[in-house]
Order: structure tokens, then sequence, then C-alpha cells
């Protein structure tokens, strides 16, 4: 049976009901109703920067990445982007450390300054309007398989077929550059899980928690895939029983994000 992940997964996700926070016009509304509105899109902003930070804490704890690596960003509206910032390490970020750029990377709040990566988390939230979150780490398991040219691509864990699916490894491309975007566009509308040639993984969903789940089961399976290569060949599951775990994800399970089926 599908653990507790997938029961967090299939619920409606309450970032996801919540309407976009619009910018109330003092002219067209009452005082009463500017003010509750401006007070619930300030809880909402403090809400989604401690999330930032709680899961970046989350990453940090898991050793999902270590340092100053990786970055996370959710989407505040259609036009803007809270992110991680370049040189910080994602343990230790306090509430004013994350930063709001616009769709093209422009700066529009905060004292820092975006990571570079961004560009990749930028890509995503163009090409795929309904993601509210996209989540980049060096999860070591999932970048021992890619360098050892296994990938996560075998069907081989029940769960996983249903959950991610074939996960394709996006070709390299140097970090910080166009050329990540570039590398992504051409898997990113078909799937929410990506490898990245010897870099990491990039996860998105309708969620942060959503995002970072995708990246801590990538690399469970990563880890299991590990272990097993070492006691010897690996069995992959049936290619009927595959088709019955494809035809599940929508019908009995009801997951809505794209997956590449094996
Ligand atoms: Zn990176």
């Amino acid at each position: 049976m599908l653990g507790g992940a997938f029961r967090e997964w299939s619920r409606p996700f309450p970032e996801w009901s919540r309407p976009f926070p619009t910018v109330p016009n003092p002219i067209s509304q009452n005082h009463s109703s500017f003010i509750i509105q401006k007070f619930t899109m300030n809880m909402n902003f403090t809400e989604q920067r401690t999330q930032l930070i709680t899961t970046g804490q989350k990453m940090y704890q898991r050793e999902l990445v270590v340092a100053t690596e990786g970055n996370l960003s959710l989407r505040l509206d259609e036009a803007r982007i809270l992110a991680t910032p370049s040189g910080l390490c994602k343990g230790e970020m306090a509430l004013s450390d994350p930063v709001v750029i616009d769709l093209q990377g422009n700066h529009l709040e905060g004292e820092r300054r975006a990571s570079s990566e961004i560009l990749m988390h930028l890509e995503v939230y163009r090409q795929r309007p309904e993601v509210r979150a996209v989540v980049h780490a060096h999860p070591p398991s999932c970048i021992a398989l890619m360098l050892a040219g296994k990938g996560l691509d075998r069907p081989i864990l029940a769960e996983s077929v249903i959950l991610l699916g074939k996960i394709p490894t996006a070709p390299y491309a140097r970090p910080s550059t166009p050329e990540v975007a570039a590398s992504i566009r051409p898997f990113i509308r078909q799937t929410d899980c990506l490898l990245l040639d010897h870099h990491g993984s990039l996860t998105a969903g309708a969620s942060l928690s959503e995002a970072y789940h995708k990246l801590e089961l990538m690399e469970q399976v990563a880890k299991s895939y590990l272990a097993a290569l070492q006691l010897g060949p690996v069995r992959e599951l049936d290619p009927e029983e595959v088709e019955k775990l494809n035809f599940m994800r929508e019908n009995t399970y009801g997951i809505k994000w794209p997956v590449i089926p094996f």
C-alpha cells in the first residue's frame, strides 16, 4: 500500500485551493476590506517564507544539499516568485533572507540576490503555469547512479512507478548559465522530476511540500537501487504489472501531475 507521502499528496493542497493574493485597489474597495486583504496577504507571505526556510532545513538535515548547495522557490502570484538567495546554507536561513523576483529574474524585493541557478526554476514556471514550487538539490544516491550511467529509468519499485514514473536525465549544462534552462526544456512539461547530468536534481509540484516529497522519494528509490546493485543483478517489475500500475496512477490514486510512464 502507498504510505503517508501519498496520502499527503492525494489531499487537495490548501495552498493550491487558495486564490492568488491580489493587490487591493483602495479606490475601488472600502477601507475595512482593504485592511483585511492586506493583512491576509502579509500573513500568507510570512507563511510562504517560513515554508521556504523549514523545507531548506529539512533538505540540509537529510543531506540532500550541503554547504550552500541547492535552491528552492515558490510562486507568490502570476508574476512573482519567492526564492532562496545565493551563497547561503539552506539549513541556516532567516525569515528575511528569501528574495522576490519576477518571471524574468528581475530583483523586486529583499536585501540579498537570488541564486544564479534560479534560471532553471523560472523555466519551469514559464512552461508550467500550474506549478507552485520548484526544488533543486544535489541528492547523493541519485547523483551516484547518474554518474555510473544508471539513472532512475527502470521500473523497480511499485510505488515509484505510480508516483514518479520514468525519471529522465537532462543533458549536461554548465551550472548557473542559461544552458541549464535550455537543458530541462524538452522534459519539464512531461514530468515533475528530473536528474541533471553531472549536477543534481530538479523537482516541481503544486506546493513546496509536494516538490520536496518528490525529491525525498527519488533519493529513497536511488538508495535502494544503489544497495541492490551491489548485491547482484537488479530485478525489474514484469511489464504487465507495470501496465497495471500505470493504469492505477490516475484511475485509482488520482495523480494529477505529469508522469512519464515506463
Ligand atoms: Zn546545483
